[in-house]
């Protein structure tokens, strides 16, 4: 297992941990906290237009660990499907030309009105079946993250790392997952299935589950302030194989969001070097 209690050059940042801060802001207060990484939002690279952000994280010496997000895939009808196979096209090229390691997905919940998740499932296979050729072609692998199920209705309905790697054995080679502690820290077959993940690991990202929990999507926890077992969790990872960037992705309306960034990214690499 790496040691990160005086290093954090593993460190990578999710965008959406410094919300408030647009594509140069992020650069410029990673290079302040001496990171060198990050995993930019699509939106944000979109804003700057993709040829420029490519320029700017590479002259800053950024890492991209991850462009985030596509996937998406379930919808009511075949349009809509079609039309989130597009998307994902373009994020494949957006994320070829920021230099991305990979491309995160998500699977996309219930098509609105609908009850039934098994086609869900199907429509989520399928689609990343259309979308591999693609990807291979770019030579863009998909990372592919399950969330936690009670995301399942309304964001993805891929909800446990079974699941996901259960996808990459049938669909081969170009995807692989990315084990998200917020999402899989409960799942009592975690540490088989990030065995069987081995190789196929892309990503690992790190935040903390605080209790209680007061919202589904925006109260996510600083690293070591709630009751996940981060190091025991990426001690199964690093057993597996991986040894990439680990990303630091806190999604908090009311704590996180409303702080200075500079704090918020000097308190990343505390935690970081001695909870992660
Ligand atoms: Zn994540």
């Amino acid at each position: 297992m790496r040691d990160f209690s005086n290093d954090h050059s593993a460190l990578a940042i999710n965008s959406a941990t410094v919300k408030s801060l647009d594509l140069k802001g992020l650069i410029d207060a990673c290079a302040r906290a001496g990171i060198g990484a990050i995993a930019p939002w699509r939106d944000q690279v979109q804003a700057v237009g993709i040829p420029q952000a490519g320029r700017m994280i590479r002259d800053a010496g950024l890492k991209v660990t991850s462009l985030v997000r596509a996937g998406l895939f379930t919808a009511a009808d075949a349009a809509g499907r079609k039309a989130a196979i597009d998307d994902n096209r373009r994020a494949i090229e957006e994320a070829v030309g920021i230099g991305a390691a990979n491309l995160l997905l998500i699977a996309g919940g219930l098509p609105p009105g609908s009850k039934d998740i098994a086609g869900a499932r199907q429509q989520v296979r399928d689609g990343l079946a259309a979308l591999l050729p693609h990807a291979r072609a770019a030579r863009m692998p998909l990372a592919l993250e399950p969330l936690h199920p009670m995301t399942a209705a309304d964001r993805a309905c891929v909800t446990t790392l079974g699941n996901a790697n259960d996808l990459c054995e049938e669909l081969g080679d170009g995807i692989g997952v990315a084990i998200d502690v917020y999402h899989v820290w409960w799942d009592p077959s975690l540490a088989r299935e990030i065995a069987r993940a081995g190789r196929r690991i892309l990503g690992f990202h790190v935040c903390d589950w605080l209790v209680p929990t007061t919202d589904l999507l925006t109260d996510r926890g600083m690293m070591g302030d709630g009751i996940i077992d981060i190091k025991s969790i990426r001690r199964m990872v690093e057993d597996a194989g991986y040894d990439d960037p680990v990303d630091v992705e806190i999604f908090s309306a009311n704590n996180w969001w409303k702080r200075d960034p500079d704090e918020v990214l000097r308190i990343c690499v505390e935690r970081f070097r001695s909870v992660v």
